[in-house]
């Protein structure tokens, strides 16, 4: 890792206050603003605060995309907040904001916050710890990550309220970190997840220097909290855009430093061995049709996630032909858990979602099974983790090319098995039973596995 040039006088300048550049909001139509956010702001302002959108939406509605969400930020403190609504409600304990309910509907409501000074602990640790104390609508444009994230729309005005240059980088397509990126990147190395999900998401030029301190700050993402890692990379599998997001991660080496075993499977750049070219063009594949499938409307479970990340990983492990699903199982079973136990307990996985995944990979092999022994596949379509090994099998039936009619009988066949009798089960069972039963002429019994 370089060393990054980290400048703790720009840390100080960021509370000179500059005005904003106002620019009327001339291209958002009302009837893309939501009202009860609406009513939050024009109440708030009525009683003399600040208040603004803010954040994600400003963006979105600027890029002419739906917002996920409407949150609004304000110089009114939490309590004064929740004494203006009946429906408020103050949440959080270090970071509180104030929920403000219409029904189902939530708006997030936050008082303007500034960057915490630099840690006296640890003056050259620039990792945020506490980020609680309250400043004005310029400290709070400042302390947010990325230029486009931190514009403010005042609805009343019809107009965007910019601090950091955020409307620039908008309007060229870049993504830029407020402030130095060196020091931004080490404040959070989450922000590096961040950049690739929103150049991805949005179809944005990462800006050099913001690259440039991804790159260098890699290595801190192994301090930044488990489950937002986790959370983000998630986030990024089913952006339908993960293809390009892992070969952003891959490139900025995030992916050695958060998924080892992978990037380690990918091969090196321009590695000399044509298998590691042919892993790494299977792995890209098999992204590529995650992306189709979320485009086609699916959402992938976690565990079909994580199984889709480390299928080919753990089969080259086990020595499993991709195209042979009849290698043993027990030897899947192992080299899975051997690798995705760790990872589970590295990133907070949780126990359920790590078998999810352990199990859907091991049972790729049913699908192409002979239908016969004690195989029954009624019983294995209604098993409780059909599901996602089955959504596992049509992504790598779409990678591959190969497979989609075996895929389209399963699905029948899952189809049968929910709505199946009673009758019908217990029949399935007798039979298995019996199979098994006569099954060890000169052999053992096999105990039921996480195969079965
Ligand atoms: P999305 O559409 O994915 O929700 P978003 O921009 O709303 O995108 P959020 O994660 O919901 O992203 O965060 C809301 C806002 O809070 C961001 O727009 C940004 O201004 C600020 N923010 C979020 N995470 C960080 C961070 N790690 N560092 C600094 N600011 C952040
Ligand atoms: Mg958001």
């Amino acid at each position: 890792m370089t060393e990054a040039p980290i400048d703790l006088d720009e840390l100080r300048d960021r509370s000179r206050p500059t005005p904003p550049r106002i620019r009327p909001a001339d291209d958002i139509a009302s009837a893309s603003l939501d009202q009860d956010a609406l009513r939050v702001i024009s109440r708030l302002q009525r009683q003399g605060f600040e208040a603004y959108l803010v954040g994600g939406c400003v963006r979105d509605l600027l890029l002419g995309r739906r917002p996920k969400d409407f949150d609004v930020a304000t110089s009114a403190h939490p309590r004064q907040v929740k004494r203006a609504f009946a429906n408020g409600r103050i949440i959080g304990k270090r970071f509180r904001l104030v929920h403000v309910t219409y029904g189902e509907h939530v708006i997030e409501t936050a008082t303007f916050r500034r960057a915490p000074p630099p840690r006296e602990d640890e003056p050259g640790d620039l990792l945020i710890t506490d980020d609680n104390e309250f400043g004005t609508a310029e400290e709070d444009a400042r302390r947010r990550d990325f230029t486009i994230n931190a514009l403010f729309l005042d609805p009343t005005r019809r107009e965007i309220l910019d601090y950091v240059g955020g409307l620039d980088d908008l309007d060229a397509g870049v993504l830029r970190t407020i402030g130095d990126p060196h020091v931004r990147m080490a404040e959070d190395p989450v922000r590096i997840l961040r950049a690739i999900k929103f150049a991805t998401r949005l179809g944005l030029r990462i800006d050099d220097q913001t690259w440039a301190a991804m790159v260098d700050t890699v290595d801190e993402l192994g301090r930044s909290a488990k489950p937002r890692v986790l959370e983000e990379i998630l986030r990024l599998m089913r952006s339908g855009v993960a293809l390009g997001a892992f070969r952003m991660l891959r490139a900025c080496g995030a992916l050695r430093v958060l998924l080892p075993q992978i990037d380690e499977h990918l091969g090196q750049r321009n590695d000399p061995d044509p298998a590691a070219h042919d892993r790494a063009d299977e792995f890209w594949r098999l992204l590529e049709a995650l992306d189709a499938d979320v485009h086609a409307g699916n959402a992938p479970a976690t565990g079909v996630c994580i199984a889709t990340l480390f299928l080919r990983v753990i089969e080259r492990a086990a020595q499993v032909d991709p195209r042979n699903h009849d290698a043993a199982g027990p030897e899947l079973a192992r080299a899975a858990a051997e690798l995705l136990e760790p990872f589970a307990l590295s990133v907070r996985l949780s126990r359920r979602d790590t078998g999810k995944a352990i199990r859907a990979i091991v049972q790729q092999r049913r699908f192409t099974q002979p239908l016969s022994k004690r195989f029954r596949p009624l019983l294995f379509a209604r098993g409780e983790d059909f599901k996602e090994a089955l959504d596992l099998f049509r992504l790598r039936s779409m990678a591959w090319g190969q497979g989609w009619d075996v895929y389209e009988s399963w699905l029948e066949r899952y189809e049968q098995a929910r709505t199946a009798s009673p009758d019908e089960v217990e029949r399935e069972r007798r039979r298995k039973r019996r199979r098994g039963r006569r099954k060890p002429k000169g052999g053992q019994t096999s105990a039921p596995s996480v195969e079965d």
